[in-house]
């Protein structure tokens, strides 16, 4: 009877459950749309992220949480655990979200290894600076000092997304930032690199964020 029972608990298992690197405990409390191939999802984020950069993670929740709608966010990390929201447009979108918040993990971990020599905060403010005389130039009231706080900020990033708009920030940031998105602050600058470093165009990271390019290579080639 054991079979049976482990195939009962298999497939009641599967029903909620998956695994990613074989390791990580996935649980889908709400459904995803129907387009949304989780199993193409995993596979391809375990094809694509190296597996010791997910130490850290035990658990990948999926679904509808109250904190997104009182953080504004679609998705979020804490204790070990990813929170992703079940409304994903296609698996890409979903792809996304998972690896940004892997980065945010790996941040965790490695954290001296990533910002203890101030490389990556130093870009990071030489680029909000140039962001700061573009938008000048564009005769947005500003201030430099706002420009020169790499924490994150809720009025700033309401400044960028309402105020300047997603349209006109993704032009104003061409070439400066990987995506708008790294312009928000130094830990999303770091998420955004690594992001589109594993997802995207390793080499236009390495063009466009050479410090970041460098601190995630090294996490890829690292001994451990
Ligand atoms: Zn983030």
């Amino acid at each position: 009877m054991k079979g049976v029972n482990n195939y009962i608990k298999e497939s009641l298992r599967s029903a909620s459950e998956k695994l990613l690197y074989n390791k990580i405990i996935v649980f889908v409390k709400d459904p995803l749309p129907e387009g949304v191939d989780l199993d193409y999802v995993l596979s391809s984020i375990e094809k694509r992220v190296p597996e010791h950069l997910t130490y850290g993670i035990d658990m990948v929740y999926i679904g509808d949480f109250e904190e997104f709608k009182e953080r504004d966010v679609n998705a979020t990390y804490k204790d070990g655990a990813l929170y992703i929201t079940n409304e994903q447009s296609d698996a890409d979108d979903m792809i996304d979200d998972i690896v940004h918040e892997m980065s945010h993990t790996c941040e965790d971990t490695y954290h001296s290894l990533i910002y203890t020599d101030g490389k990556i905060q130093n870009e990071f403010v030489g680029k909000r600076r140039r962001l700061y005389e573009i938008l000048k130039a564009e005769e947005y009231r500003i201030d430099l000092e706002d420009f020169l706080n790499t924490e994150y900020s809720k009025d700033f990033d309401e400044f960028l997304y309402q105020e300047v708009g997603y349209d006109k920030l993704t032009f104003f940031t061409m070439g400066l930032f990987v995506s708008p998105y790294g312009a928000t602050s130094y830990r999303e600058y770091f998420a955004n690199g690594f992001e589109h470093y594993f997802l995207n165009d390793p080499q236009y990271v390495k063009v466009v964020s050479p410090a970041v390019y460098d601190k995630v290579d090294g996490l890829v080639f690292m001994e451990i």
